[in-house]
């Protein structure tokens, strides 16, 4: 697909979905040789949607891509360059498993800046981002058929993981204050009452990713509480949780329950994605396993970018940074949330997050958003279908749209472009 063509306004975009997908599906004589695992994950042509939101003259508010405009872009190449020569010899070769002891030190400081007080530096592992320290939890935990427990929606690289490792994706409900304590406990005892091995809950507490709703304080421990009587891990995955755009912190459900959490961090919203610089924060009888599982995939986290990312921490203002990217977060989700009421038809609901990249919107039942997609790229702007942040896959009357990476004026024509998409749709 040239930019020509989809400049032109032609209706190639839905097409080029379709191409993906024959491309994808097409027999090939190396398929029986594919492992079960690799067989199992699952195409989506939404997962390509990426891609084509890209494209010069649609306005994306598919991708969940952090702003990175504001960051100190000539000094940050003056530190990289300092970095390699000074310390090129460290920085350029293999490194420690666990990741650098000075980084793992300043992340026991950010995670304080949120409520977890007790971190230890060696209790830490530094992952090519949380994606990576998904699957290594994955790795360590989940036989083929085991069970994870998720929140519905949850976050498509995970699933992707999860299905990776053939587990057993159970969705668990939300309301407007995050995931439903007594249906999660429900959830746990019939499926334990079925002989499943539940290893884990999977949950994004803080404006998850894809709804933006966030898990309400006095649900916190409960839900630790139930898992621990059930002998379940939580898997808490907070990359969002220091863009709250008014107001302090919720402490994280790892504060208080040190040994039943594996607490996920990342760099990537609060700094710079490409770095591909995450952690883990494990309990202490975990950590050994854990490490040795991250090690086995990656050897070390890279030097270079760990201590590029340890000089950004020691030398700039990392927390001032934080400060900016939840002004200009906060801007465009208002910029959002007053595109919807101006120009979605009746009939329509979404959330208001208090941080985060994402708002999730809610058409009548019956709707399909998936097919909605090919029209809307047509009108010149592109969603997700909510179907791509459940483990089923299946029709969803939900959309996603993120606002992080586009401006309040770009938000609004966005929105202006797919209200008749949507009402066409509900009138239909
Ligand atoms: N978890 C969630 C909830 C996310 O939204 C993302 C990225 N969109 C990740 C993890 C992956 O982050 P990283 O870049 O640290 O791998």
């Amino acid at each position: 697909m040239t930019h020509e063509t989809l400049d032109a306004g032609a209706t190639l975009p839905a097409e080029a979905i379709d191409a993906i997908e024959r491309a994808a599906t097409a027999a090939h004589p190396h398929e029986e040789l594919f492992s079960a695992r690799a067989a199992n994950i699952k195409q989506s042509a939404v997962r390509d949607v990426f891609d084509i939101s890209m494209q010069p003259g649609l306005v994306s508010l598919a991708g969940g891509n952090p702003y990175l405009q504001s960051l100190p872009l000539d000094q940050l190449g003056q530190t990289a360059a300092r970095i390699i020569a000074e310390e090129g010899m460290t920085a350029l070769q293999y490194g420690g498993g666990q990741g650098t002891e000075e980084l793992r030190e300043q992340i026991c400081t950010i995670m304080a800046a949120e409520g977890i007080t007790d971190a230890r530096p060696e209790n830490i592992v530094i992952t090519a981002g949380s994606q990576s320290a998904q699957d290594v939890a994955t790795k360590v935990f989940c036989n083929p058929g085991d069970v994870v427990l998720v929140e519905n929606p949850t976050y498509v690289g995970a699933l992707n993981t999860f299905e990776a490792y053939q587990v057993q994706v159970e969705p668990v409900e939300m309301d407007d204050d995050g995931l439903v304590p007594e249906l999660l406990e429900a959830r746990i005892a019939a499926l334990q009452a079925e002989g499943k091995n539940i290893k884990f809950l999977y949950t994004i507490p803080n404006f998850n990713n894809p709804s933006g709703i966030t898990l309400a304080e006095n649900r916190r421990q409960r839900i630790v509480n139930i898992c621990r009587a059930a002998n379940i891990i939580v898997l808490e995955d907070n990359p969002y949780g220091l863009l709250r755009f008014d107001g302090h912190p919720i402490a994280p459900m790892r504060a208080a329950n040190p040994d039943d959490v594996i607490y996920l961090g990342s760099f990537s919203k609060i700094f710079a994605p490409g770095l591909r610089i995450g952690w883990a924060l494990v309990p202490a009888h975990l950590q050994r396993r854990f490490y040795l599982a991250s090690e086995a995939v990656t050897l070390c986290p890279p030097p270079l970018n760990q201590m590029l990312v340890s000089a950004y921490l020691r030398e700039y203002d990392w927390q001032g940074q934080i400060d900016t990217y939840r002004t200009l977060y906060s801007e465009r989700c208002q910029a959002l949330l007053s595109a919807l009421d101006e120009y979605m038809p009746a009939g329509l609901s979404w959330t208001r997050p208090d941080g985060g990249f994402f708002v999730w919107v809610t058409l009548p039942d019956g709707v399909d958003t998936y097919p909605l997609l090919g029209k809307a790229i047509d009108a010149g702007v592109v969603f997700i279908p909510g179907a791509a942040f459940s483990p089923a896959d299946g029709p969803s009357n939900k959309l996603r749209l993120a606002f992080s990476a586009v401006p309040p004026d770009t938000i609004a024509e966005g929105v202006r472009r797919l209200a008749p998409v949507l009402a066409e749709a509900i009138e239909a």
